[in-house]
């Protein structure tokens, strides 16, 4: 069969591409993905007890992009699903073994529970005397106050909020990752103890897994999963060649931008992540779709499927807990983060420099750009990609 394009990986970045492609520029659209399954990170399915679970980690959609919003309610109905996290840390001064819990972003409830109720509420004023009501201000911007009671909410809010579960999750301190990593969670001068406040939120009514067996449904699409698509690839002197012969279409690559030059200037640094999941012989679990735990365990959260994806099941409930580590390439772990800096920006933009040398070679998505991009942003990138190539 002849194609006219090739996409790589079947995660948003791709699907959404393959999709536009096919339906909008009439391109016969080939998908070649390495896992067995189609969706990417954003994969879900049933586990053993019939629970919805993400494999790779609790996703939550949220965006104010209206036109992203808008293209993938094409693929599904939404379930209304606000997210709300708490940090969970040990009591202090009370009961040996006692657990506080409390929102993240650390709000004005937030700053009550650690304070009590008066000094608290003192202390929330003087926040937003300081920065205004309804203010979302990074903890690093609050730790440059001068002043010695906002300063003592920001050590507060850093120590048992930010340093450790930072440490966790990137095996660095606040100070030394991106600044825009820690800003994604920024102290917040409300009683709005949502995580996210996007005009659009909420979970795909049939899980993730359907929106991408619709998106990619269309007479144009072949997708082969369980495919490696270097096994089939050759990159050389500006041509690509599929199986040998010249594929002179665009092939849009969204896995990771060092695999593809078979690391040549080195491996790209990455976190990787090892999940836990466990099903437990009650309704629910935990008060909250994610609980964080901020200052003590080894993982850094653990969410209950069942809050978000609003699945009834009496008996039984799974969660899963997050394990981050160094990844190092090896058979079974995976890139989830792009650990992002000077040093890293700068290989990366040499494996750019590359693939900028195959013109009709894109680089597309969270791994093949080594940004930090929710799956909102993706779908963006895909439809801008797509806008561009039809
Ligand atoms: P991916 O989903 O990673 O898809 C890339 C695909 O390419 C994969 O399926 C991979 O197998 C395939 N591939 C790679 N190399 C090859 C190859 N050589 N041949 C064939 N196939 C290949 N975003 C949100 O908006 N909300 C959230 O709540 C949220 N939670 C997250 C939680 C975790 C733990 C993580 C890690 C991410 C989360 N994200 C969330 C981000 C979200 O996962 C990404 O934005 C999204 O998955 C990016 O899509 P993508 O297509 O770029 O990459
Ligand atoms: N973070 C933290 N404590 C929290 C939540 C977040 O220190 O309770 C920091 C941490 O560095 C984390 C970053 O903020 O990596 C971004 O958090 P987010 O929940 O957006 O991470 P993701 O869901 O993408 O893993």
């Amino acid at each position: 069969m002849i194609f006219d394009a090739l996409v790589i990986g079947a995660g948003f970045a791709g699907a959404v591409c393959a999709r536009e492609l096919a339906e909008r520029g009439g391109k016969r659209v080939l998908v070649l993905e390495r896992r067995d399954h189609i969706g990417g990170n954003a994969y879900d399915c049933l586990d053993d007890a019939g629970i919805l679970i993400h494999q790779y980690g609790p996703h939550i959609f949220h965006t104010n992009d209206k036109r992203v919003f808008d293209y993938l309610s094409r693929f599904t109905r939404w379930r209304d699903y606000q997210h709300r996290v708490v940090a969970n840390i040990p009591g202090e001064g009370s009961a040996a073994g006692s657990r506080v819990q409390m929102p993240v972003p650390f709000n004005l409830t937030s700053l009550e529970t650690a304070y009590g109720p008066e000094t608290g509420r003192a202390l929330g004023e003087k926040l937003m005397a300081a920065y205004g009501a309804e203010k979302k201000v990074t903890i690093l911007e609050l730790r440059q106050n001068e002043d010695p009671e906002i300063r003592q909410v920001a050590d507060y809010v850093y120590e048992h909020v930010f340093v450790h579960y930072t440490m966790k999750q990137w095996g660095q301190t606040p100070e030394q990752i991106d600044p825009n990593t820690t800003a994604r969670v920024p102290v917040f001068l409300s009683r709005d103890d949502r995580y996210f406040q996007d005009s659009w939120q909420g979970m795909p009514l049939e899980g993730y897994t359907r929106i991408f067996q619709r998106m990619l449904d269309h007479p144009n699409i072949t997708v082969h999963t369980g495919v490696d698509a270097r096994e089939r690839l050759e990159l050389t002197d500006g041509q690509i060649r599929l199986d040998g012969e010249v594929f002179a279409g665009p092939v849009i690559y969204t896995g990771a931008a060092d695999e593809l030059f078979g690391l040549r200037f080195g491996r790209l640094p990455y976190r990787g992540l090892k999940f836990e999941f466990e099903t437990h012989d009650t309704e629910f679990f935990q008060t909250h779709g994610t609980v964080n735990y901020t200052v003590d365990q080894p993982y850094t959260r653990i969410t209950e499927f069942k809050h978000m994806t609003g699945q009834v099941k009496p008996d039984c409930t799974t969660t899963v807990k997050e394990y981050s580590y160094a990844y190092t390439g090896a058979a079974g772990e995976t890139p989830y983060y792009a650990i992002i800096n000077l040093e890293n920006n700068a290989l990366y933009a040499r494996y750019r420099e590359q693939a900028d040398s195959f013109p009709n070679l894109y680089l597309l998505g969270r791994l093949a750009e080594y940004k930090y991009y929710n799956m909102d942003a993706i779908a963006a990138r895909a439809l801008a990609l797509a806008d561009e190539l039809v």
